[in-house]
């Protein structure tokens, strides 16, 4: 073992200089389908009037406001799809049925259930009011009008919206492309019998899910040896088609620990370790072209806090996210916190709902290979180092996970 030369700096600053050097992914043109979780890259002006048409929101007759009280003469109907052809003249109406065009020459409907029907004739009570229930055209936009900034991040309704508009396809940012390997000669495959000292390589499928829930496209590579010509070679062929490569295990100070060595001879290392629990060991590098290199620590815990903590907003950044982090919310300890250790510690923690706060609870052992303390968690605490911790009752600020 050799003590590692890299200084330990704060986690705070070891966050932004990931960020920074984080570009903004370029922008494609993807189709409505592969829209939804995207970031718009331009704002989004609406083609053409939204409704097109004033459109009835109820099933009714089509007058003029000013005639409701009279007998009017019905000429006609209009059905979603079956305009009424022509204008209406004064001293009639039109049936007109829920998204149905209401004819030109109307300026009110009344709805089915006030009226009085008489053969051809139908009368509405006195006192409706220019404009009652249609949506005139151009209600929710005009033609040309900004209906979406550039920015936004794509849901169902903006997807929506954008069909409405008629547009099939959106341009939005890219998605970055990760490599993703392990690294270790003690891990197997899931589904193969560990020997004596060898473990599964959980962390793969552990990163997996979070890349893909941050947005990423993975291609996973496997897992690589201790063994340096080896690593280099897998990584070499990785990086041929990915801008971002996330690697676990093998950057902690042992003899067999090679991701650091191998990311300094291919690009430069800014973070090699962080006063972070868990996660000390985890080491950021940028490659050539505008790539990015994240070395995660192998312990499960370690890898995933790393991964929240410096990972997923450097993923946010690359796709246009204009919010980064997580949400956080002020929640109240329902236990005495205590950082183990000289490091900022991220306890994780369950959350309930006690009357009108948020009581959180530790999950049990912060170890940092007991995954059973990030699993089922809400959110993540951080306690600063030093022995007088955080005392149970004190309001802090939760890094919401997901809420209960
Ligand atoms: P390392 O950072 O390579 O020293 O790994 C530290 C410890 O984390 C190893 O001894 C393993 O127990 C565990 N570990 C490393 N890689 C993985 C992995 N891919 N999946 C699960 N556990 C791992
Ligand atoms: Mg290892």
């Amino acid at each position: 073992m050799r003590a590692s030369t890299y200084p330990l700096i704060d986690a705070v600053e070891a966050h932004d200089l990931v960020l920074r050097s984080t570009p903004v992914l370029p922008v494609e043109e993807v189709a409505l389908a592969d829209a939804a979780g995207r970031v718009l890259a331009e704002p989004l002006l609406a083609g053409h009037a939204l409704p097109a048409w004033p459109s009835s929101a109820v099933d009714g007759y089509a007058l003029r406001a000013a005639e409701a009280g009279r007998r009017l003469r019905v000429v006609g109907e209009s059905a979603a799809g079956h305009p009424f052809q022509g204008r209406l003249e004064p001293g009639t109406a039109a049936r007109v049925l829920t998204g149905g065009v209401v004819p030109e020459g109307a300026d009110a409907v009344a709805m089915v259930e006030d009226v009085t029907v008489e053969g051809d004739w139908v009368s509405a009570p006195s006192g409706l009011g220019r404009g009652a229930n249609f949506h005139p055209r151009g209600a929710d936009a005009r033609a040309g009008e900004k209906v979406l900034e550039a920015g936004l991040p794509l849901g169902a309704a903006e997807v929506g919206l954008a069909a409405a508009l008629g547009m099939a396809r959106l341009r939005v940012h890219r998605r970055p492309r990760v490599a993703l390997l392990s690294t270790g000669d003690e891990l197997v495959e899931v589904g193969e019998e560990p020997g004596l000292g060898q473990v599964v390589d959980s962390n793969r499928w552990a990163l997996l899910a979070a890349l893909a829930e941050a947005g990423a496209e993975v291609r996973q590579h496997g897992i690589a040896p201790d063994q340096p010509d080896a690593l280099r070679g897998l990584v070499e062929s990785a990086l041929a088609e990915a801008e971002v490569l996330v690697t676990s295990g093998g950057v902690s100070v042992g003899t067999h620990d090679l991701v650091k060595p191998l990311l300094e001879s291919l690009g430069e290392v800014h973070v090699g370790r962080v006063k972070l629990r868990p996660g000390k060991p985890f080491t950021f590098a940028t490659l050539p072209g505008g790539r990015l290199a994240f070395g995660l620590p192998g312990f499960p815990v370690s890898s995933l806090i790393t991964f929240e903590v410096f990972v997923r907003p450097a993923l946010r950044k690359l796709q246009g996210f204009e919010r980064l982090e997580r949400p956080t919310l002020p929640v109240r300890l329902g236990y005495d916190a205590r950082a183990a250790g000289d490091r900022t510690e991220y306890q994780r923690v369950t959350l309930s709902r006690e009357g009108p706060e948020l009581v959180a609870r530790s999950t049990g052992s912060q170890s940092s290979s007991r995954l059973l303390s990030l699993a089922g968690a809400h959110a993540l605490v951080r306690i600063p180092p030093g022995d007088e911790g955080i005392a149970k009752g004190s309001r802090v600020e939760a890094i919401i996970l997901t809420l209960p």
